[in-house]
């Protein structure tokens, strides 16, 4: 049986998404990660990935790249969040998706998209609706570039709270 269902997103409200066809367990991997393997060399070179945000390029090691980029990836319609409960793993030329938290029947599969912060991280907006949400489609380790400012206020009022 397969561990997913294709359904509209709640995240993405022009896309789709993949959703729990059952619980699903922690550590469980959900689907496979398909694509083309391609050279990185390919991807410096050709005008299809001339893109600062590769979506769904993943770099395999210093040779090869797998682009995701197909209808029949199914697993490329998995939504970026916030706080997702899957994560992108991998071995040798293989990527697939694991479940990172006990995943009930009918949630919606999410991933960390892993952007970098950088100069255009605003054409990517985020609408994951998580409580952590910074609004914008970057890896978490980056987040705090944005929330720079909203992290200083937080941090004043906890000071304040104490005294
Ligand atoms: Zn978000």
């Amino acid at each position: 049986m397969k561990l997913y269902k294709i359904k509209k997103s709640k995240i993405d409200n022009k896309g789709r998404g993949l959703y729990a066809a059952k619980d699903i367990k922690e550590g469980t991997k959900i689907i496979n990660y398909s694509g083309k393997i391609i050279t990185n060399k390919q991807v410096d070179e050709s005008d299809k990935y001339d893109n600062n945000k590769p979506i769904y390029l993943f770099t395999l090691n210093k040779r090869y790249t797998l682009d995701g980029d197909f209808s029949w990836n199914t697993a490329g319609l998995i939504n970026h969040s916030c706080d997702p409960n899957s994560q992108y793993d991998g071995k040798g030329l293989k990527i697939w998706i694991t479940a990172i938290k006990d995943i009930k029947k009918g949630e919606e599969f999410t991933c960390d998209y892993g952007f970098g912060f950088d100069k255009d991280y605003k054409q990517f907006p985020c609408k994951c609706r998580a409580k952590n949400c910074c609004g914008y489609i970057v890896r978490e380790e980056s987040r705090w570039r944005i929330h720079k400012k909203f992290a200083m206020s937080k941090k004043k009022k906890l000071v304040n709270n104490s005294q």
